[in-house]
């Protein structure tokens, strides 16, 4: 049984008091049934959201790490520096930075490994785009991006790896993948990690859906077999609309 997740992605949204007022109120109202819940706020409101999650069981991401521990790269944060803060987790490869930043598929690998090396949880996103969809590319897509992400990496540690489908056409276009179309693409990916890792891994890694989550399309998504939950952007930033999130991914 693969524990369920939801997941907040803050983007570079809010000031540093809604940020901290809004983890006050997913830690004031986290449901107890199971369920993890994670936040993602940016990175120059990790410490003071660090502190308004202290007693809660609410769990903290990076939006983004650098690959080297220390040296000249001007604007970056490492891994080392996210668990001074408690980071836990880190999402790497997310479609915003593929497409803005022009990270690339070996940059993203550089970074896993390093995620895991600080022993901070890499939330590695993958998608197809909609000419890919389109074109029938979506597996090809997603396992070329898997398969690079988690180049190099043991079994051991890709267990340690969340992955999270986001298809790029349904990312805060207020369009979702079908719980069909995701699932579909959720079990093509245990495949994939079966033969690339082995059966153990397949069944151990949560692999999570991403792309216009509300509370009102979770429910079909995260009842398939394949979905462990969400990873969320524009209803994670209402506190009402995320915690519905986790009470629907702890009735499954
Ligand atoms: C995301 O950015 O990861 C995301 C899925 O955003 P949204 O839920 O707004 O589509």
């Amino acid at each position: 049984m693969r524990t369920p997740i939801v997941a907040g992605n803050w983007k570079m949204n809010l000031g540093m008091d809604e940020a901290v007022q809004l983890a006050q109120d997913i830690a004031d109202g986290a449901p107890e049934n199971g369920v993890k819940l994670i936040v993602a706020p940016v990175s120059v409101h990790l410490a003071s959201v660090t502190e308004a999650l202290a007693t809660s069981p609410v769990l903290l991401s990076s939006q983004n790490m650098h690959w080297a521990d220390s040296g000249a790269y001007t604007g970056e944060v490492s891994g080392p520096m996210l668990r001074e803060l408690a980071v836990r987790y880190v999402i790497l490869g997310h479609s915003e930075r593929r497409q803005y930043f022009g990270e690339s598929d070996e940059e993203i690998n550089r970074k896993v490994l390093s995620a895991l090396d600080q022993e901070l949880r890499p939330i590695v996103c993958f998608g197809e785009s909609l000419s890919d969809r389109e074109a029938k590319r979506t597996e090809a897509k997603v396992e070329f991006q898997v398969r690079a992400a988690l180049a190099g990496l043991s079994a051991e540690q890709a267990q340690k790896v969340i992955l999270a489908y986001e298809p790029i056409w349904a990312i805060g276009t207020g369009k979702t993948a079908s719980p069909q179309q995701a699932q579909q693409v959720h079990r093509f990916l245990r495949g994939v990690l079966k033969e690339r890792f082995d059966v153990e891994t397949a069944q151990t890694v949560p692999i999570l859906y991403g792309g216009s989550v509300k509370p009102h399309n979770f429910d079909t998504l995260i009842t398939q077999d394949d979905i462990d939950g969400g990873l969320v952007g524009g209803a994670s930033l209402k506190a009402d609309s995320f915690l519905e999130l986790a009470r629907i991914a702890g009735n499954i």
